[in-house]
């Protein structure tokens, strides 16, 4: 009678006990009757089990966000830093010169341009390809601008081509970086194709941009040796990556 008496107290103070919010005392007692009650054992290990199993596991989460989080933190404010410098460095070396600022304008403009795009692929969990395919297409464009007003402007050399030739060329090496990616990421091909046809994509680009800006010559013998020339390097390339691509494959 004493015993029933006792088993429905425990049972009734056990999520107390779990919660360690009963006194000494209480605690004591608990314990004492959890070594001889089976039933109330039972009870008590389940009880336990279930509130491991409910809080552990969402503290140690919060634990890996926050040092997320910070990691993300210190990373944003590392390269912040880092900019800031390479914008210094470049304007002192401007001053230094007696130039004026030029280059540091460029540095600058490009750092922001990395910082904008780590800080996206950083911190945007949604659609990361289209996302950062936007922002390499807009900070490229804006990029270009910068350096073609700069030199334009400031240091009286060069054309304002951006505005007649950048887009179409910005255009076609997006496609040139892209389609290698979404080959990759759609049709499953293994990396190493994908390089050889980046390869093969630049040499396309490079015909194709020159043809958009209209400066190739081809009576021009240096133009031509140019052109081959990457050309030549781009299909050891397609060749070497290919073969790597093969023997990958028959491993498997
Ligand atoms: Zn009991």
């Amino acid at each position: 009678m004493e015993r029933e008496l006792a088993c429905e107290i425990v049972k009734d103070l056990l999520p107390l006990y779990v919660d360690e919010m009963v006194s000494d005392v209480s605690k004591k007692s608990i314990e004492n009757h959890l070594e001889h009650c089976v039933e109330c054992n039972e009870i008590y290990q389940n009880m336990a089990f279930h509130l491991e199993m409910e809080t552990q596991p969402t503290e140690v989460q919060d634990v890996k966000r926050f040092l997320k989080k910070t990691k993300k933190m210190y990373l944003l404010y590392g390269l912040g830093c880092l900019s800031f410098i390479a914008i210094l460095v470049c304007m002192i070396v401007d001053l230094a010169m007696n130039k004026g600022v030029t280059w540091s304008l460029i540095t600058g403009s490009s750092c922001l341009f990395a910082d904008i795009l780590i800080y996206v692929l950083s911190t945007c969990k949604k659609n990361k390809g289209c996302i950062t395919m936007a922002v390499i297409s807009i900070g490229t464009l804006s990029l270009l601008s910068v350096i073609q007003i700069t030199r334009y402007c400031l240091m009286g050399s060069g054309t304002v081509w951006i505005f007649r030739y950048g887009l179409p060329i910005l255009l076609l090496w997006l496609l040139v970086l892209w389609l290698p990616v979404l080959t990759r990421t759609i049709l499953k091909w293994n990396i190493w194709d994908c390089i050889a046809l980046f390869m093969l994509l630049v040499i396309v680009g490079n015909y194709a941009t020159k043809l958009i800006t209209g400066d190739y010559v081809w009576n021009d013998v240096l133009h031509m040796q140019g052109f081959a020339g990457n050309a030549l390097g781009e299909v050891i390339g397609i060749i070497l990556f290919g073969i790597i691509g093969r023997i990958k494959k028959w491993k498997k």
